[in-house]
């Protein structure tokens, strides 16, 4: 295991970012503004663990401002505009995330500490064709007509027609693993719908979100469309679902969070999305193309650092070729570098923050104390957020390790003997988010395909979702799809219409 120092080979640092970081502001009604209460938090750099920026603690009083400018810019310009407009506004959103991305990747990088490549791959570009790809949604929008049959009274004949129409205010709460593509997976349908958002970014990775919001402005999108409110999720996320101008809430983040949210929600009968937290397996079959196992062991399990809700942490191999993989995928994770994130060298850069950090060792601690086998062993840099990635054997199904996210760059692996214990073992968890199988058979596949318990099963793969692709969980990880034409429709209402006529 390599490890370099957190501050080497650090790029140069834009001065539109210095510049930003002196004084982020929340966006509402247009306007930039310091929250009710004049109270900031603390934004950390996860490489050093000094502090980056500081965020105004957003609280019920903004909130209540931004949903308010939302409902009338709800009623008002952005009803008003055509749905070419709208879609002219948001591909000109995703020029500007492009033209703005180096400053918004680096912003990212320097505040949940991923790597300077996957910010400008999935954070900046990647959210730049979501935009686009939802942008095209926005004048496809299309109900059904509809041939009746009421019988009364005598001589009336009657049409009926659907009319989709945008919910309303939608509360949009991300999480911190992907910040400015978590917030777009909420936008853009949001915005292609014709729906006005308050968005409530992570407290831990606010930044981009704040810097998007001004993007929105600058793209012609009317004032008050796209609200971002920063602060706890106690007090400005509570707040924003509790709150009764808001219709619907789409969230991404933990699955207790998401429960409590889903109860709140149920409460005054909101639309809600919940894409919550995962264990996803990844199975090898004997019959596996080994040459796909690095793709498994970096790709799959050890993206962003672990910290991927659909992260390949339990790989099950089937016992035949048990310990060749074993030995490449241990190899792999051996060779990945530690470092920050703004010096591309590194695949695995400081977790989000110190809290999440100790989450993670204790992880390891706990599995370690209950007899699992840490292969690696590796120790990470002394300054930062950093975890060595670690790889377990002997790690019986009701450990914690097996059970529980643990959301960092810790995977097991486990041997099994025959596909459908492999099929068993994936599917003893309470989470459902992805999962894959690996293999060359292509009647196996279309066998097992179907008996695994996930929303997303990726074959060969892990770990790669697709805005066409319908993306979410079963079981308890969550309620409802993203991407595609499926999450436009989480935006929509359906409004019957029955015209009589003689
Ligand atoms: P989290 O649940 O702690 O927080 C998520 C968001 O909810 C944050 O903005 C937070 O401030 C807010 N929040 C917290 N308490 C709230 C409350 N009572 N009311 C309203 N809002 C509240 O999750 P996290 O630690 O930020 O993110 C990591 C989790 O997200 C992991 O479990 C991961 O699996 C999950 N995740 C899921 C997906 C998916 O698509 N399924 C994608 C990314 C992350």
């Amino acid at each position: 295991m390599q490890i370099s120092h957190p501050e080497s080979a650090v790029s140069d640092i834009l001065p539109d970012v210095s510049a930003f970081l002196k004084k982020p502001q929340m966006t509402i009604g247009g306007k930039s503004v310091a929250a009710a209460s004049g109270q900031v938090f603390d934004v950390f750099n996860p490489a050093t663990g000094a502090v980056l920026a500081q965020a105004p603690a957003g609280g019920a009083e903004d909130v209540d401002r931004a949903v308010k400018a939302a409902q009338a810019a709800f009623e008002g310009p952005w009803s008003q505009m055509l749905p070419t407009e709208r879609q002219r506004v948001i591909l000109k959103l995703a020029d500007l995330i492009e033209a703005n991305g180096e400053e918004l990747a680096q912003l990212e990088t320097l505040n949940q500490g991923k790597s300077i490549m996957l910010s400008r791959l999935i954070e900046v570009q990647a959210s730049a064709e979501y935009f686009r790809y939802m942008a095209g949604w926005a004048t496809k929008i299309e109900g059904a007509t509809l041939d009746l049959s009421i019988p009364i009274p005598p001589g009336m004949r009657y049409q009926g027609f659907t009319r989709k129409e945008p919910v309303g205010v939608v509360a949009a709460i991300t999480p911190w693993n992907f910040p400015l593509n978590m917030a777009t997976w909420k936008l853009a349908p949001a915005l292609a719908t014709g729906c006005t958002v308050v968005l409530k970014p992570a407290e831990e990775t606010p930044l981009t979100a704040m810097r998007l919001a001004e993007l929105c402005l600058e793209a012609g999108i009317p004032e008050g469309v796209v609200n971002v409110v920063t602060g706890s999720g106690a007090e400005a996320g509570a707040a924003l679902v509790a709150h009764p101008g808001v219709a619907k809430i789409a969230f991404t983040g933990s699955t207790e969070t998401g429960k409590a949210i889903g109860i709140q929600a149920m409460k005054d009968m909101k639309r809600v999305t919940l894409e919550l937290g995962g264990k996803a397996p990844m199975v090898m079959f004997d019959d596996m193309d080994m040459e796909l196992l690095g793709v498994a062991a970096g790709i799959g399990a050890m993206f962003n650092s672990g910290q991927t809700c659909c992260a390949g942490t339990r790989i099950y191999v089937q016992r035949g070729i048990y310990e060749q993989a074993l030995e490449v995928i241990s190899g792999v994770t051996r060779s990945l570098t530690m470092g920050n994130g703004l010096d591309p060298a590194h695949q695995i850069n400081p977790l989000v923050s110190a809290r999440h950090q100790a989450h993670v060792q204790s992880c390891i601690t706990r599995g370690i104390e209950a007899g699992a086998t840490p292969v690696i062993g590796a120790s990470p840099p002394e300054s930062g957020y950093y975890v060595a990635p670690e790889l377990f054997t002997d790690v019986r199904q009701d450990m914690a390790l097996m059970q529980d996210e643990v959301f960092g760059p810790v995977v097991t692996i486990t041997p099994f003997d025959e596909p459908d214990d492999g099929i068993a073992l994936a599917n003893d968890t309470r989470y459902g988010l992805g999962a894959s199988i690996w293999t060359q058979d292509l009647n196996k596949m279309m066998r097992y395909v179907p008996k695994i318990q996930a929303g997303v099963v990726w074959v060969n793969s892990h770990n790669i979702p697709d805005q066409n692709l319908p993306f979410g969980g079963v079981k308890q990880s969550g309620i409802g799809r993203e991407h595609g034409r499926g999450a436009i429709d989480n935006f929509l209402e359906t409004k019957s219409v029955c015209i009589a006529y003689r």
